[in-house]
């Protein structure tokens, strides 16, 4: 008998029909004799629809406040869940964050776990109780409540399981597994039937949002068996694994991730003396933005151009920030650009393979992509281009690394 946590996603609890079907699907795995732990997310749209009446009031509503609100999509899911399990003659319990008691600092809207009282939750499983957890919030050391950032629910399952020591963490959700690349972009996408950690970490953290990132962290650091499943086709989906495969058939690229929420500011003709960097991007961390890329061109003349990307969100701010800099330093000008995208490629292959970062742009350079910026790491290489051309850009580099599901027909054998 095991002990397994499942998660499903917004659009597996968007409808009542829906939470009828998984309930379903969690009576079965308990008729067939698992220990089930579910967590649900809000209902598809309602976590946006929350946030949307917030911003009625507030353009900056305040995150305390935002929370208690925001929380309140996923109360609504779990008490239908529990009704719905408990018409269908399985004993279930619903909790809220602060019930169960997952404790977390004091961010608002993007805490972090710090602790789960696993107890109450060992009881009912115990008694033969179904216990469906509310994803996405907590409680802080005060009693207020939090929440753990869009996408957070996939985190509470994968920190439940860490917590029960469960056999296995599973992400339902609306796609069969995590593919090459978003299947919603490239109809070519291929499922993968597995993908390690580290290459998980950096698709997430690079735009992928089927895994939330501190989801992936948590799994990778407590090793916790953590699977992306489709909620209602059956299949094996995709294991998040520790090993890493040395196979001669094992692609060198395994996926490629995209974000559009990032912006870029440039500041031009700054004189090059010591410490620019620091100048430049001191005042813009003081006010608590964080930056993602950053290139810092050849100086010509003393001078020199710096460019920087942040998420589109905090880019009013950075400008503002920015020209501030500028008038301070006697630079010439300072340029924004929000029509941008960051397109990466990721895979632990690249350790051993050299050219990887060349292929790349050969690819981009056939499609007349120009790069606006380029950054690397051991397993991941990134490029920021006009957002225009993005799918373009995904689809080149999905057939130039030979990531293309065979053509429908080739298949048979
Ligand atoms: P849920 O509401 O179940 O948490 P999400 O919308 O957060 O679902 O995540 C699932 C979505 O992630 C998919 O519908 C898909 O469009 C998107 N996605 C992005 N990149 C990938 C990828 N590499 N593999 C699978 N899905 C991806
Ligand atoms: N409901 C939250 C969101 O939409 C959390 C989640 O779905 O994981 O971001
Ligand atoms: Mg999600």
């Amino acid at each position: 008998m095991a002990l397994i946590v499942q998660k499903f996603g917004g659009t597996s609890v968007g409808t009542v029909e829906r939470i009828e079907q998984v309930a379903e699907k969690v009576k079965k795995f308990r008729d067939g004799g698992d220990d089930i732990v579910v967590v649900v997310s809000a209902m598809s749209g309602e976590t946006n629809r929350l946030i949307d009446l917030a911003k009625q009031i507030s353009d900056q509503p305040v995150p305390r406040e935002l929370d208690v609100m925001v929380s309140t999509g996923e109360q609504v899911t779990i008490a239908l869940l529990a009704m719905a399990l408990i018409k269908r003659g399985v004993p279930a319990v619903s909790y809220t964050g602060n019930q169960v008691r997952i404790l977390t600092d004091s961010a608002h809207t993007k805490a972090r776990i710090l602790q789960i009282d696993a107890q109450r939750i060992q009881r009912d499983i115990k008694a033969g109780r179904v216990v469906v957890v509310a994803g996405f919030q907590g409680v802080d050391e005060k009693g207020n409540i939090t929440t753990l950032g869009r996408g957070g629910s996939d985190t509470t399952g994968v920190a439940l399981a860490a917590a029960l020591k469960a056999d296995e963490c599973q992400i339902y959700t609306d796609v069969d597994g995590v593919y090459t690349t978003d299947p919603r972009v490239v109809a070519k996408a291929q499922r993968l039937d597995k993908i390690t950690f580290e290459e998980m970490l950096e698709m997430a953290s690079l735009g992928s949002k089927v895994l939330q990132i501190r989801a992936v962290e948590f799994a990778g650091k407590y090793s916790v068996p953590l699977r992306v499943l489709h909620s209602f086709q059956e299949g094996p989906g995709t294991l998040i694994t520790l090993d890493e495969e040395e196979s001669m058939e094992q692609p060198i690229i395994s996926g490629i991730a995209f974000n559009r929420d990032e912006a870029k500011l440039t500041i031009r003709g700054v004189p090059d003396t010591p410490g620019v960097a620091f100048k430049i991007l001191g005042p813009i961390s003081a006010a608590n933005v964080e930056v993602d890329m950053i290139v810092q061109n050849v100086a010509h003349d003393n001078t020199t151009d710096f460019t920087f990307t942040v998420h589109r969100n905090d880019y009013n701010n950075a400008l503002q920030v920015l020209q501030s800099i500028a008038n301070e330093m006697g630079a010439r000008e300072v340029i924004g650009d929000t029509d941008i995208a960051k397109v990466s490629i990721v895979g632990v292959g690249m350790r051993s393979h050299a050219g990887v970062a060349s292929r790349m742009f050969e690819a981009l350079a056939k499609e007349n992509i120009n790069i606006q910026m380029i950054s690397t790491s051991e397993i991941k290489v990134s490029v920021v281009i006009e957002e225009k051309y993005l799918e373009l850009a995904v689809r080149a580099l999905h057939t130039a690394f030979e990531l293309d599901a065979p053509a429908a027909g080739n298949t048979a054998e």
